[in-house]
């Protein structure tokens, strides 16, 4: 295996240099803000990409069930992308860590995988959640990425690849390094 993959039961676990906006996946997944109406980073680069619809599904979703709490998920159509879904996922705020932000930051992954799971989706692509304009620092965020998705994965037999796709090298190197850490654990 190279060291930027793990395989886990039937799964694959992948990690990649790119653009999400650009991945061949059944679902991607948006790092959005508890407003859903958009924002910078990744989210911009998503309703740029996918055009109108996203948002006009997303707008919909606020008035019938009002701000996406942090640490959940909401999913759409995936508009003019390759993926037929967008996940929307509000990460956590960096405050320093006393904040609940692991758990809040574990939360947006699991629930992402299970709207995926639920909507019949076989691949997923996440980008680093909260670790852009949320601050929240790539070598802890990492480790609970990693590590959600492996438990999810190690339960759930449905989904059978998850790609990160971090957009910068110092972003994938630090992801590398922690699939290393997630791998070990793995074995017996
Ligand atoms: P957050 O507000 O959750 O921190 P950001 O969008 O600011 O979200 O950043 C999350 C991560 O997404 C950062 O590592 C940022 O570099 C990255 N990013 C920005 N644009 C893209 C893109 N098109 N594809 C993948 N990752 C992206």
């Amino acid at each position: 295996m190279p060291d930027n993959q793990l395989e886990i039961g039937k799964a694959i676990l992948s990690l990649v240099v790119g653009d999400i906006t650009r991945q061949d996946v059944e679902a991607i997944v948006n790092a959005a803000n508890t407003s859903l109406m958009g924002g910078g980073g990744v989210d911009g680069a998503i309703h740029r990409a996918g055009g109108p619809s996203i948002l006009e599904e997303c707008k919909r979703i606020r008035e019938e069930s009002g701000r996406c709490p942090t640490g959940q998920a909401v999913i759409t159509g995936g508009g003019n992308l390759k993926a037929r879904f967008v996940i929307h996922a509000v990460g956590p705020v960096w405050h320093g860590g006393g904040a609940n932000e692991a758990t809040v930051l574990a939360g947006a992954y699991r629930n992402s995988l299970q709207l995926a799971a639920g909507a019949g989706v076989l691949s997923v692509a996440f980008p680093s959640i909260s670790t852009g304009a949320y601050g929240y620092p790539v070598a802890l965020a990492s480790a609970i990425a990693l590590t959600t998705v492996k438990d999810f994965l190690r339960q759930d037999s449905s989904i059978t690849e998850v790609r990160f796709v971090l957009f910068d090298e110092h972003t994938y190197d630090v992801y590398r390094d922690a699939l290393k850490k997630v791998g070990t654990q793995l074995k017996p």
